[in-house]
């Protein structure tokens, strides 16, 4: 396994449609650990295959509660509406206002292309809506009620002593 670079707003990549995948390669076991990785090093909930450069329909996502492989997700219905603060690795240092669906039920292929359905509420169900416009292209900043702002990171507002 290794950590991929991932592509920020501005990089074409992300404003790319994915394609299908129609086959579990090798490559692509790789990828998927290579981006679950990725995600746990950033301290992400969440990451699309477009992030780090690849143009196929796959993300992966852990809101606390275990990794999710998704290959192909579908969202098959909707219901309700949440607002809630939203980020993306893609858009580091940023936030923003989003309005998504309360409740999502997608289905998906797992890793070993088996099919599997389920159904997603409050955070889990906004990681599933961000993550999947991304397959699409779709920035999460493109959706942000007013304006974007700065993340205040408190680690690096701490006087550190210097050595
Ligand atoms: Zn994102």
């Amino acid at each position: 396994m290794a950590l991929r670079q991932i592509r920020t707003l501005g990089d074409p990549v992300l404003e790319k449609t994915c394609r299908t995948v129609k086959e579990m390669t090798p490559r692509l076991r790789e990828l998927v650990d290579d981006m679950l990785e990725t995600m746990y090093d950033q301290d992400g909930v969440g990451l699309a295959a477009p992030q780090v450069g690849v143009l196929r329909r796959i993300v992966v996502i852990d809101v606390g509660e275990g990794p999710m492989v998704l290959v192909n997700p579908v969202i098959t219905e909707t219901e309700g509406e949440q607002t809630g603060q939203e980020g993306c690795l893609s858009v580091p240092g940023k936030a923003g206002e989003v309005t998504r669906p309360e409740t999502v039920k997608v289905q998906a292929l797992d890793r070993d292309m088996q099919p599997f359905e389920f159904e997603a509420h409050e955070l889990l169900a906004r990681a599933v809506c961000h993550e999947l416009d991304h397959l699409d292209g779709v920035m999460y900043v493109s959706k942000v009620n007013g304006e974007l702002h700065d993340v205040v990171n408190e680690e690096e507002t701490e006087e550190v002593p210097e050595d």
